[in-house]
């Protein structure tokens, strides 16, 4: 029985029109929010990034836990906890082979035991803090998975893969730390030239390795992602140097972080209480894993989607209506997005997972600057997304009186994660008693100025990135132009067959 116990009871998801698998078990099936690509299984879906007919997949349709599969999981440790998750996932493909080995392996090196541990901020708020990976931020907890499992797919099947990637500065590092010296990858990670943080630069540019390619581009975020889809979009190139993604297009990095919202709920008392979660966002793959949880049966009570003043989310969430403004730069730079691509998983089920209505939206975006959803798909977003704005001067103020209140150092970006978490809580967004998680998406030391400015001292770099300082960096500037681009990536590709 699912959301019929008092006290347990899932927001109904009532956009997802289409009937959810009867046990966890059965292998899932991925098709595009377009509508007009081929259905694939994990493996494919992971090789391939971003789908033919340029949209993303999606499963089929999700898999779903019971309250007894939930409170089972309980004792699990993270890397079991992950493996329970992720295996109807990946049941019988190459990914799903050998999962939970996988998963240890990925995080072994973690710095905390508890891989995702929580911290009370007051009576009903914590945070969560996801640092503890390589690069110091959230993205490790996926991109350590996803660059084994590429490792393991294309070892079984022989093949080559170029990665190409667009950064906001987190992803970079992150996936750079776990595709280097991988004998089958070339990794190409385009950043937006001057708008990423110096921690940031160095982690990708200080790594040594053949099959590294970090490369500075004239523009912003956005110049980045849209270069990378059209180097997806040139489906000669896509095919000859085998293309693929590890930003949050391919699918495969939003399932190991659905995995840290249980973990968190059920510290709190899931599933026999509701708890919400405040999510840093940019590209809205973070919090879009929070609502594969809820879908898997996780009972979520709601999701604040915390911006900061590039607010195109904030704004569609309180309107129903998606405007593009020009993007600014923040204190929090890794959430300096407009276009966030993942909102197209959101928009394909609103649209009752009609693909040729999803791309006409999107194409209203790309070419008008803006659309709009109907009253009822808008109401339906208000089921379980919250969202709220926050200035950069509102962000220092909320790391000043964190560290005031609780002694607890937070980054800029989960400042604002805390912010929006009070802010919601006091306008009475989120239920009484129900304990509110907000994420800490990445160190304080990776963003020292800002912290700096707030409390006054620079936070204690931990050992990973003290010493980046002192090494050579090797990058590659290039302009916003396409044949430019492309061409850097075939030269210095080794696949298909390059030596
Ligand atoms: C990437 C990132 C975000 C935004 O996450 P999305 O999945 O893009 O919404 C927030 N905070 C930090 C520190 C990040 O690196």
């Amino acid at each position: 029985m699912f959301g019929t116990g008092a006290g347990c009871c899932n927001p109904a998801l009532p956009w997802l029109g289409f009937r959810p698998l009867a046990r966890a078990e059965q292998s899932v099936r991925y098709i595009s929010t377009r509508g007009d690509a081929p259905e694939l299984g994990l493996d494919d879906v992971l090789l391939t990034g971003l789908a033919r007919d340029g949209g993303l997949y999606v499963p089929a349709a999700w898999p779903r836990f019971s309250t007894d599969d939930i409170r089972a999981m309980r004792d699990l440790s993270y890397p079991e906890l992950a493996a329970r998750i992720m295996a109807p996932f990946a049941a019988g493909t190459t990914c799903g082979d050998g999962l939970a080995g996988v998963l240890e392996d990925a995080y072994a090196g973690f710095t905390d035991p508890q891989v995702a541990p929580l911290v009370q901020l007051d009576g009903n708020t914590w945070l969560m803090e996801l640092f503890h990976g390589p690069t110091l931020a959230f993205k490790d907890y996926a991109l350590q998975v996803l660059g084994r499992l590429f490792d393991r797919v294309l070892r079984a099947r022989g093949e080559r893969i170029t990665i190409v990637g667009a950064t906001s500065g987190d992803t970079g590092s992150a996936a750079i730390e776990a595709c280097r010296d991988r004998e089958a990858i070339d990794i190409f990670i385009l950043f937006p030239r001057g708008r990423v943080s110096p921690v940031q630069q160095l982690q990708m540019t200080t790594v040594d390795a053949v099959n590294v390619h970090a490369i500075s581009l004239d523009g912003t975020f956005d110049t980045c992602q849209d270069m990378v889809k059209a180097l997806f979009n040139d489906l000669a190139l896509r095919d000859r140097l085998h293309l693929s993604a590890v930003n949050s297009i391919n699918l495969v990095r939003l399932l190991p972080q659905i995995v840290y919202y249980f973990r968190a709920a059920l510290a709190l008392g899931a599933p026999d209480r509701r708890v919400a979660f405040a999510v840093p966002s940019g590209n809205f793959g973070n919090v879009y894993s929070a609502y594969a949880a809820a879908a898997l049966g996780l009972p979520v009570d709601r999701l604040v989607v915390a911006t900061n003043a590039n607010d195109i989310l904030a704004r569609f969430f309180a309107s129903g209506r998606m405007q593009i403004a020009g993007v600014q730069s923040t204190l929090s730079p890794s959430m300096d997005i407009q276009v966030s691509s993942n909102f197209e998983r959101l928009l394909f089920d609103l649209a009752g997972r009609n693909g040729a209505r999803t791309g006409a939206m999107l194409t209203g975006l790309r070419t008008e600057g803006v659309f709009e959803v109907t009253g009822d798909m808008h109401r339906q977003s208000a089921v379980l997304f919250d969202a709220e704005a926050v200035t950069d001067d509102d962000t220092v103020a909320r790391i000043a009186r964190v560290h005031r209140e609780t002694s607890v150092l937070i980054d800029p970006h989960s400042a604002v994660g805390v912010e929006a978490a009070v802010r919601a809580r006091r306008r009475g967004a989120l239920a009484d008693g129900v304990p509110v998680v907000c994420l800490a998406t990445a160190h304080p030391a990776k963003f020292p100025d800002a912290v700096s400015r707030a409390v006054g001292h620079v936070p204690e770099p931990p050992g990973r990135i003290a010493r980046l300082g002192e090494l050579e960096e090797h990058l590659t500037m290039l302009p916003d132009d396409y044949r430019t681009v492309a061409d850097f990536i075939a030269a210095h590709s080794r696949t298909p067959d390059r030596p």
